[in-house]
């Protein structure tokens, strides 16, 4: 069994989400994405997704305290020997600590941290293309990773749509957000050693043989 702990980093539309479905599929690992959590929590009503709602309408950081009761709360459901991969979180030095301190509390830390690294005009063209399923949260891409049926989720056949996030204002403030925020937390994972880089402008195929290959080094 796959027993490491994965963190994934990149600017929006690199291709994390992408790839963290289909290792969780692969290697039969969950894999959380604060972004989805946070976006199905606002689909149920809920008073955390409803406050949060702002904060991503305008691109901007969910407060800590909304994304980590929504993560803690999975994490500690993990079976101890299971590994398992976070798309989205942490998200700031602060974010990385408290992660720390949950996985500390489990006798489990962070085995390898994933840099994703693209061209800045690829990664927009990405974003701008960029369908999900609202149901399942499954993404897609109109031209890269077209559903089998025109514009429904080939899981659950609902209708798809375009983040509303996914707006060429809110995209550039996500990106500068990233820049400013999360992008120190590479040095906090470098230092400790477990920073890698996978190349993410490659097609979808050969970025996840990448990724397998390093993962399999781990196992
Ligand atoms: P992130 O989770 O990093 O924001 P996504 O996984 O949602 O990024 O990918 C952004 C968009 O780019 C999606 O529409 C996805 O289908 C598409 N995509 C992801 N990886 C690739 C790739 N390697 N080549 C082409 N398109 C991709
Ligand atoms: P994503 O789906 O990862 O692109 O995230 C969408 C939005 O959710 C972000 O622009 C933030 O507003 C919010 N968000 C997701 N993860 C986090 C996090 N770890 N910390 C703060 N806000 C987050």
């Amino acid at each position: 069994m796959f027993g490491a702990v994965v963190v994934f980093i990149g600017p929006p539309g690199v291709g994390k989400g992408t790839q963290a479905a289909k290792l969780s599929e692969a290697y039969a690992i969950p894999k959380f994405a604060t972004g989805d959590l946070l976006r199905e929590a606002l689909k149920n009503g809920t008073p955390l997704g409803l406050e949060a709602k702002k904060f991503m309408d305008a691109g901007h950081l969910v407060p800590d305290d909304i994304v980590l009761s929504l993560i803690r709360e999975k994490i500690q459901a993990i079976p101890q020997s299971s590994g398992f991969i976070l798309d989205g979180f942490p998200r700031t030095t602060a974010q990385a600590r408290s992660l720390d301190d949950i996985l500390k509390k489990m006798c489990h830390n962070v085995s390898l941290a994933l840099e994703f690294v693209m061209d800045e005009e690829d990664r927009i063209r990405r974003l701008s293309g960029r369908r999900i399923c609202p149901q399942c949260q499954r993404t897609y891409h109109v031209s890269f990773a077209p559903p089998k049926k025109d514009m429904v989720c080939d899981s659950d056949g609902t209708a798809l749509v375009q983040r509303t996030d996914d707006d060429e204002k809110v995209i550039r403030q996500r990106s500068a957000v990233y820049w400013g925020a999360t992008n120190p937390l590479l040095s906090y994972y470098r230092d400790r050693g477990i920073l890698k880089t996978v190349d993410a402008s490659k097609p979808i195929d050969s970025v996840l043989t990448d990724i397998r290959n390093l993962f399999d080094q781990m196992k």
